[in-house]
């Protein structure tokens, strides 16, 4: 492109983060090049949908330019892509905000994923994820994106290579689209194949086909642009004449994801508000899933037009679900501001959460294999909704899908949990933790699995939250395994189990030494039901919180003072019978045994020792001791 302007372009350095992401870029060897295209008319597409919203109270901005389209333009003597809309622009300040810094939250956790991943896996993550203009670094040394925002009579040219910064510069307008952006890639040596037109054109098909926008080329700059998409939104036409193949594409492109979805739902809404809803659950996980600030990604159109991506149709635990809703009712002329209050988006809403989760419970069903991936993705994300979506809370708990104590390690649903419930049984256990693995070999568990009785794992963090919420299933509470008292007298052990010993005095002595070595350490020391092998354990009193709970919110600074645990002993373990038994005199050794039972009981739970240094000069004692 050559330009005329006056002025001097003025430098500046990228952003460090953008700079890595070009680096980033640049040096990948990620194979799919083709995504820039894909990248670069999704940007021209929003441009022109937003253009398309200003003019609803604006309609001077669309000047004289005409309808919005996309025009892609292909120079293999100059070696040049270009990908030009007339949709809304950027102005000369906004440019190098756009161009220049990385906005995205999402991108942000993007580049903490690469910044600790390997080069190769590094490569690999961009294709699992939209990263945007910066794509198209792939295929170009040069990038100039020349401007005009709809309206104004000024326009301005950024330009980079790509290495650490780019230029700004007002530009003559006459050299300037009438409205909208043109971004002129040159191409790499190794990237010409971008200049034939049946890949371009093959490639832009399959990849942006159905965005609401048409889509021309022109196979040379002197040729006459033919239509390659026809811009019908494909939420508007019928199910059935839509392919799996244009579903996938359209989700990448809506989503901005590059993975499949594991669930589509589309269908139009008829009766009191009419509506059309194209939505997807993603096949694999969204790096910012669990970013505070991450809100849902569901898309509003009202009649074909894009209003806005903010107006959070589906509720938080939903927010992985990409898509949109195009309303057929909602007056094109309110503001952003007021539509989110509007009894009809209210109703919207609610029928498209509704739809959605009969949908995952229809997939629970029908393909429990393909739901279980749904879940092993975002189940930590929809348990949110047991606290905060008190209304379909029951619905939440259909879906719901646990780790347990069966030996098959198998997911489980709390109807297969209620189906296997033991005589006398009359709450659902849970034990909470950060390792699957560990919590499965907790000793609070022993005494359950000793009668049969199956145990949730609770991994998430979530976990910890929703227990506490006062939950039932099918009249049975939820109750921990590691808090109060554990109630399993009533339910008979399996066969071939020693039935509990009742302890003897000597024990009680025993515990009443250990209690009152211990102190203030512990809540209290008391004899187990829960504790078949181990010698020891800790729960956490009856009322309060759990102490997973406890190490969560003590590890993010909410919480004051940790409450004390009790430390249970098993009457029946050999270690506790030989330690009841020793001479009342031997008091060091009966000390150095009170404190080790309770930092044996602390590493059992994940924890250190109260007092490492007591510790190992206490065990340094005990095992002297034992070799004597
Ligand atoms: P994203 O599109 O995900 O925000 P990009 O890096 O692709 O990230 O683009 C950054 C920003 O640049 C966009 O959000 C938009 O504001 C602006 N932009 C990019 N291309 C265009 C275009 N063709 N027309 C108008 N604005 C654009």
């Amino acid at each position: 492109m050559t330009i005329t302007t006056d002025a001097t372009p003025k430098t500046h350095p990228f952003e460090a983060d953008v700079a890595r992401l070009l680096q980033l870029m640049v040096h990948s060897v990620y194979s799919d090049k083709d995504v820039f295209l894909r990248e670069l008319i999704s940007n021209a597409t929003d441009a022109c949908e937003k253009l398309r919203y200003e003019a609803l109270s604006d309609a001077a901005l669309l000047g004289d330019g005409g309808a919005t389209r996309i025009t892609v333009t292909l120079d293999a003597e100059a070696r040049r892509l270009t990908v030009e809309d007339n949709g809304i622009g950027m102005g000369e300040a906004e440019l190098g905000e756009a161009l220049g810094t990385i906005a995205r939250s999402g991108t942000r956790a993007f580049m903490e994923r690469v910044a600790n991943a390997k080069d190769a896996e590094g490569s690999h993550l961009i294709g699992q994820f939209g990263v945007g203009f910066y794509s198209a670094f792939m295929v170009a040394d040069q990038i100039e994106v020349l401007s005009r925002r709809a309206g104004a009579d000024t326009a301005a040219l950024w330009s980079s290579d790509g290495l650490g910064a780019y230029s700004i510069q007002p530009v003559d307008v006459a050299e300037a689209p009438a409205r909208g952006t043109r971004v002129v890639l040159h191409l790499k040596a190794d990237a010409t194949s971008y200049t034939e037109s049946h890949t371009v054109e093959r490639t832009i098909k399959s990849q942006s086909g159905h965005v609401p926008v048409p889509i021309f080329l022109k196979d040379g700059p002197d040729a006459d642009p033919r239509q390659i998409a026809d811009g019908a939104a494909l939420w508007t036409k019928p199910k059935a004449a839509i392919t799996r193949e244009e579903y996938t594409d359209f989700y990448r492109s809506v989503a901005g994801q590059f993975d499949a979805p594991a669930m589509t739902l589309h269908y139009r809404a008829e009766g009191l508000h009419e509506y059309s809803v194209l939505a997807f659950v993603p096949e694999t996980k969204p790096f910012d899933l669990f970013e505070p600030d991450r809100m849902g990604r569901m898309k509003l159109y009202v009649r074909r037009v894009f209003i806005t991506d903010e107006a959070q149709i589906l509720p938080r635990y939903l927010r992985f679900v990409r898509g949109l809703v195009d309303s057929d009712d909602l007056p094109l002329n309110m503001s952003r501001e007021m539509i989110q209050d509007s009894p009809i988006l209210a109703a919207i809403q609610k029928g498209v959460a509704n739809r959605l989760l009969a949908d995952l419970d229809k997939l629970a069903g029908g393909e429990a294999e393909r739901y279980l991936g749904i879940w092993d993705n975002f189940g930590a994300v929809l348990k949110e909704g047991l606290y905060e979506d008190y209304a379909r809370r029951e619905t939440l708990l259909g879906l719901a899908r646990f780790r347990t104590t069966t030996a098959s390690g198998e997911w489980r649903s709390l109807k297969d949990y209620a189906g296997s419930l033991k005589e006398n049984q009359t709450a659902i256990y849970y034990a909470t933790g950060g390792d699957l693995d560990r919590l499965a070999s907790s000793p609070q568990l022993e005494g359950f699995r000793a009668r049969g009785v199956e145990v949730l794992l609770l991994t998430d963090q979530v976990d910890s939250f929703w227990v506490t919420a006062g939950l039932d299933y099918e009249g049975k509470p939820f109750k921990s395994v590691m808090q109060g008292l554990s109630d399993l007298g009533q339910i008979p052990l399996l066969e071939g189990q020693a039935p509990p010993a009742t302890a003897s005095a000597a024990v009680e002595g025993f515990i009443g030494f250990v209690k009152s070595t211990l102190g203030q350490a512990v809540a209290d020391v008391r004899v187990s039901e829960r504790l078949t092998e181990s010698a020891v354990c800790l729960v956490a009193p009856e009322h309060g919180m759990d102490r997973q709970m406890e190490k969560l919110l003590a590890s993010a600074g909410r919480l004051g003072a940790q409450s004390k645990p009790i430390l249970e002993i098993n009457p029946r373990h050999e270690l506790i019978a030989k330690l009841s038994g020793l001479d009342e005199a031997d008091t060091s050794l009966r000390e150095d045994a009170a404190h080790l039972l309770f930092d044996e009981a602390r590493i059992a739970d994940g924890e250190q020792p109260a007092d490492p240094r007591g510790f190992s000069a206490r065990l340094a004692r005990v095992i002297g001791r034992a070799v004597r």
